[in-house]
């Protein structure tokens, strides 16, 4: 990683990992709504970031760039701003997945009854949705805080998420779910 490179972001994983701490001992389970917020509100400042690396890296302007080369593109800046190595998981035409095994969030996150990589939801759904035709939504499946070998994050319009978390609320796997609203 280089830390010298002045296109990566200021807010680190370790800012990430110090403002969750604080939001768990202060707010208890409250702690969920403030981090998303606080990762929403980083998408601006991500894609600025994401920009400047894809300038610095000839490829232009992520937005302009096809598909897989902005999925490729995005996968080598998350890694080098030490978020975690994700790969792109397709799941059908309504949702996409990325998952990432060293996720930076869940490293050293304290054992979670459920997915708590909540600042993290908040930054993909903004930062994606700045280059997608539409808002986005995420919502994070597995994580490596809850026990699973991997954090997982669904992508896709607010409708079609909703209709995903619907069906996994009732108690069907995400894959399934999201097979039955695509
Ligand atoms: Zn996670």
């Amino acid at each position: 990683m280089s830390f010298l490179d002045p296109s990566l972001p200021a807010h680190t994983p370790t800012t990430v990992r110090a403002l969750r701490h604080a939001l768990i001992r202060d707010l208890g389970d409250g702690f969920a709504g403030a981090l998303q917020e606080a990762g929403t509100a980083s998408g601006g400042a991500m894609m600025d970031a994401f920009d400047g690396w894809c300038s610095t890296h000839g490829l232009g302007h992520p937005e302009a760039l096809a598909i897989s080369r902005f999925r490729a593109a995005l996968t080598d800046f998350l890694a080098e701003a030490g978020w975690g190595h994700v790969r792109f998981v397709p799941l059908g035409e309504a949702v996409v997945a990325i998952e990432a095994e060293d996720w930076a969030e869940a490293v050293e996150a304290p054992a979670l009854p459920h997915p708590g990589c909540f600042f993290s939801a908040g930054m993909l759904a903004d930062l994606i949705g700045r280059v997608a035709d539409g808002p986005m939504a995420c919502l994070e499946v597995t994580c490596g805080a809850a026990g699973h070998p991997a954090c997982r994050f669904l992508l896709g319009s607010p409708a079609v998420l909703t209709a995903v978390h619907e069906r996994i609320v009732e108690g069907s796997g995400h894959e399934a779910a999201v097979r039955a609203v695509s």
